[in-house]
C-alpha cells in the first residue's frame, strides 16, 4: 500500500506506520496528516484532551494507564482516610509522596532510564529534591507569611510586596531551577527522543515537589500534635496532592522537552510557545491562590482555579509531545513486535498500522523485543 500523505510503500494498515498519518478517506476525522483526534501517545484520546496519565506518563499502555489511575485514587482515598481520622500528619506525607512515587514506578516500568537507573534517577528526582531543598529553604528565609499554623485557609494578610516574591519572582526562579537537574544529565545523547526530554523534566519536576512539600510544611508537621481536629485542611491536601506536584512536573516537563526539541535542531513558535505557557501557568497559579488565600476565598475556589491552570498546561504538553513524536518518528526498519497499546502483532516503523500509537513513546522492553522483519 502506498501512503496518501508520505508516499512510501507501507504494509496495509488503518495508520500510516511511517509518517503516522491516519488513512481514512472519510473527511470527518479533520485533517488526517496532523490526527488532532488521535493522540500519538494514546490514540484513544484527542490531542486536546485534558488527562494526566496519558500525558505525564506518555509510556504506558492502555491496560498499565488503568492500573495506575487506580493506584492514584487509591493514595487519594488514603489521605481523605487520614485526613477524616484526623492524622494531618500522616496525610501531608502521603499527598507530598503520592506522585513522585507513582512517577518513580513509572519510570521502572517504562525502563525509560534503559540500561543507568542510578544516574537517570539520580540526576531527575535525585536533583529535582536536591534543588527543592536548597530553593525552598532559601525561599522561607527570605519571605515567610505562613508560620505554624493549625488552619491553613486563615487570612495572612500579604503586602504588595510578598504578592510579588510569591506569585512571580519565586514561581520564575523555579523554573529556572527546576530543569537543571535533567539537563545537566551525563549522558544525555543516549536518550535524542523529545519524549524522553520530557519524562526527565517531570521527574525532576516531581522530585522538586516533593522537597517543597516537605520543607514548606515542615513546620507543620514538626509542632502539630499527630492528632487534631481536621479543620480545613482538606483544600490545601488537596492541593499538594494532586495540583502542586502536576503543576511543578508539567512546567519543567515542558521546558526540558524544549531543550530537548532545540538539540534536534527545532524550535520554532510551538516550543518557544511551550515555555512561555509554562511559565505564564506557574505565575498564574502562584499569584491566583495567593490572591484568593490572601480574601480568605473558600477552599473550592483555589481548587478550582489550581485545576483550571493545570488542564490547560496539561493540554499544551500534549500538543507538544504529539507533534514531537509524529515529527520525530524516524525510519527504524520494518519490525516484527506486539503494539503495546492494542497488543496487535504487527510489522511496523514508527507508528503502529492498526492504532497508530507512536512506537517511539513505548516501553523500553518493546523497543527492544523488535525483530527485524525476515526477508522473504
Ligand atoms: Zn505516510
Ligand atoms: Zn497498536
Amino acid at each position: 500500500m502506498q501512503c496518501d500523505h508520505c508516499a512510501h510503500d507501507v504494509p496495509d494498515g488503518v495508520f500510516c506506520t511511517r509518517c503516522g498519518a491516519h488513512q481514512g478517506t472519510t473527511k470527518e476525522v479533520g485533517n488526517a496528516r496532523r490526527r488532532e483526534h488521535r493522540y500519538a501517545a494514546h490514540p484513544g484520546e484527542y490531542v486536546g484532551q485534558p488527562s494526566v496519565f496519558t500525558t505525564l506518563f506518555p509510556h504506558l499502555g492502555h491496560h498499565k494507564i488503568h492500573e495506575f489511575r487506580w493506584a492514584f485514587i487509591v493514595g487519594l482515598a488514603g489521605v481523605l482516610v487520614l485526613y477524616l481520622a484526623g492524622l494531618i500528619t500522616a496525610s501531608i506525607l502521603v499527598s507530598a509522596f503520592l506522585v513522585p512515587v507513582l512517577y518513580l514506578i513509572y519510570l521502572y516500568e517504562a525502563q525509560v532510564y534503559r540500561d543507568e537507573p542510578a544516574v537517570v534517577l539520580g540526576f531527575t528526582i535525585g536533583g529535582g529534591v536536591i534543588a527543592g531543598l536548597i530553593l525552598t529553604l532559601i525561599e522561607r528565609a527570605l519571605y515567610n507569611p505562613f508560620q505554624f499554623t493549625t488552619n491553613p485557609l486563615a487570612g495572612t494578610t500579604i503586602s504588595v510586596g510578598g504578592l510579588l516574591l510569591l506569585g512571580l519572582v519565586f514561581p520564575l526562579i523555579q523554573e529556572v531551577v527546576k530543569p537543571l537537574p535533567a539537563l545537566l544529565l551525563p549522558n544525555r545523547a543516549d536518550f535524542p527522543e523529545t519524549v524522553d526530554g520530557l519524562v526527565f523534566g517531570v521527574a525532576a519536576g516531581l522530585g522538586f515537589s516533593l522537597a517543597e512539600t516537605l520543607v514548606g510544611n515542615l513546620p507543620t508537621i514538626i509542632s502539630l500534635p499527630a492528632h487534631v481536629n481536621p479543620g480545613n485542611w482538606i483544600y490545601t491536601l488537596a492541593s499538594l496532592a494532586v495540583f502542586q506536584p502536576l503543576l511543578q512536573g508539567s512546567a519543567t516537563g515542558m521546558i526540558v522537552a524544549t531543550v530537548w526539541r532545540f538539540r534536534r535542531g527545532r524550535l520554532a513558535g510551538r516550543e518557544i510557545g511551550a515555555v512561555v505557557m509554562a511559565l505564564v501557568a506557574h505565575v498564574a497559579y502562584s499569584t491566583g491562590t495567593t490572591l484568593l488565600q490572601d480574601v480568605a476565598a473558600n477552599g473550592l475556589f483555589i481548587l478550582l482555579w489550581q485545576a483550571t491552570v493545570v488542564g490547560a498546561l496539561l493540554i499544551y504538553v500534549r500538543y507538544l509531545l504529539h507533534y514531537s513524536l509524529m515529527e520525530e518518528a524516524a525510519h527504524m526498519g520494518f519490525a516484527e513486535t506486539v503494539c503495546p497499546n492494542c497488543h496487535m502483532h504487527i510489522v511496523a516503523s514508527g507508528f503502529c498500522p492498526n492504532c497508530g500509537v507512536a512506537l517511539t513513546a513505548s516501553p523500553h522492553s518493546v523497543k527492544g523485543s523488535r525483530r527485524a522483519r525476515k526477508a522473504t
